[in-house]
């Protein structure tokens, strides 16, 4: 299988000391051809200018928001400009407290009192104005969130529809920020999530260039509830402007190339390699391994969690609904760690079923399966007590991969400056500016 590495312009150079400056000359021809590709709302990639670099995504970012929505709310300040797949107008819809959008049965959509034939259509707020929307899932409606740039809206079998937003990528990013930070966080802390954010969905964008949608709305990618007005949000927004541009690459075989920036709360005292997710996360950024006490001044539950005790059988149902394929061990027996870091971290975990069966599973996924809420990280010990497993004495809040954010935190208390936060924790990276 070819591993796709995106691919900077080659020779960039390390900005930390330039941060915010400005843009050297030849990220300034970089910016301008960003410039450009974002107010023309561009599909697809534009060529770097240099002819050095590979394909860099230029473009919005596309967001699902969901693909299981019968129903939708809209409400816009300004009149709703639509227009359908083919890009032909089909009208607008007039600033109403608020409109219902759902399938029409008959492979459209409708539109308040309208009916649209077509296979997708695309709703703008006139002069730019932001659309407020709920969903409704399984009978139950969301919050009203606020969303700025388009939305993509297509009709799917079954009475539901796909939502896509598509968001000036800057802007998604100062979104973004505003939810997966804590509103303490240090302003560093913020520009340097600013970074991160930035560059994990440049790289999804430049790994996917052909799908639908280059992000999820969830922590599955990054949180993303569209623009958050308060203080928070100002704040975010405002690191996201500092930062502008600026992402992490690490060099190889003389180009500077994205990667995958992961990050979680709390590392509990060792970041985690990515390695044992493929091939790409095999890079030096995400060897894992580095040492960080700094996240030690977490909240109570985001540093120590547990005991957390559980029937087997409970979580032999909850595996399954996962993994059916695990059905053949039979009803599991017993839990135990099979390979720990130096750190006690668990790497991987020996299933044993009643059929005398045993499966190793990578801890991560069986955590994931189990509850990523219920085991907070896998940096625990386990043990099979009767027909239960305890999972003690655990450390830190999610996949500890990357980024430990409450360790940035700590190190923004203690001065330190979002660059050099971000070269800590991801060995071997450098700060680069894209554009
Ligand atoms: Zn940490």
């Amino acid at each position: 299988m070819m591993v796709y590495k995106p691919r900077l312009r080659r020779g960039s150079s390390d900005v930390t000391h330039s941060l915010p400056g400005t843009p050297t000359a030849r990220s300034g021809r970089l910016l301008g051809v960003l410039l450009t590709c974002l107010a023309g709302c561009e599909r697809g990639h534009a060529e770097a200018p240099s002819g050095t670099a590979a394909p860099l995504p230029l473009r919005d970012v596309r967001v699902l928001l969901g693909n299981d929505i019968p129903r939708m709310r809209l409400r816009c300040p300004r009149p709703l400009i639509v227009t359908d797949d083919s890009n032909q107008p089909q009208g607008s819809v007039p600033a109403t407290e608020s409109i219902l959008v759902e399938p029409d049965g008959a492979g459209g959509l409708r539109l308040g009192e309208r009916s649209i034939r077509a296979s997708r259509i695309l709703l703008r707020g006139g002069e730019g104005s932001p659309i407020s929307l709920a969903l409704e899932r399984e009978g139950e409606w969301s919050v009203e969130l606020t969303y700025p740039g388009a939305l993509h809206l297509r009709p799917l079998d079954a009475g539901l529809m796909e939502l896509i937003n598509e968001v000036d990528l800057e802007h998604y990013v100062g979104c973004v920020v505003a939810n997966e930070v804590w509103p303490t966080f240090e302003t560093e802390a913020f520009r340097g999530q600013a970074i991160v954010t930035r560059t994990f969905v440049l790289y999804q964008m430049t790994r996917r260039p052909d799908a639908a949608y280059d992000v999820l709305a969830t922590q599955g990618s990054q949180v993303y509830r569209g623009v958050r007005e308060d203080a928070v949000g100002q704040k975010a927004a405002q690191a996201a402007e500092y930062t502008r541009g600026i992402v992490l690459t690490f060099s190889d075989r003389g180009e500077d190339r994205l990667f995958c920036t992961y990050f979680s709360a709390a590392c509990g005292g060792e970041s985690q390699s990515a390695k044992l997710l493929g091939p790409e996360g095999d890079v030096p950024p995400l060897q894992g391994g580095v040492r960080c006490d700094y996240c030690e001044i977490a909240p109570g539950d985001a540093y120590r969690w547990g005991p957390v005790r559980l029937a087997l059988e409970d979580v032999t149902s909850r595996l399954l609904a996962r993994y059916p394929e695990m059905e053949s061990l039979g009803p599991l027996v017993s839990i135990a760690a099979s390979e720990k870091t130096s750190t006690g971290r668990v790497v991987s975990l020996r299933l044993t079923g009643a059929t005398g069966q045993t499966h190793d599973m990578l801890a991560e996924r069986f955590r994931l399966a189990v509850g990523a809420n219920l085991l907070r990280s896998t940096d625990c010990t386990i043990r099979t007590v009767g027909s239960d497993v305890i999972f003690e004495n655990g450390k830190g809040f999610g996949h500890g991969l990357g980024l430990c954010q409450w360790g940035m935190q700590g190190q923004a208390l203690s001065g330190r400056q979002a660059a050099e936060i971000l070269r800590f924790y991801y060995p071997g990276a450098k700060l680069t500016r894209a554009y």
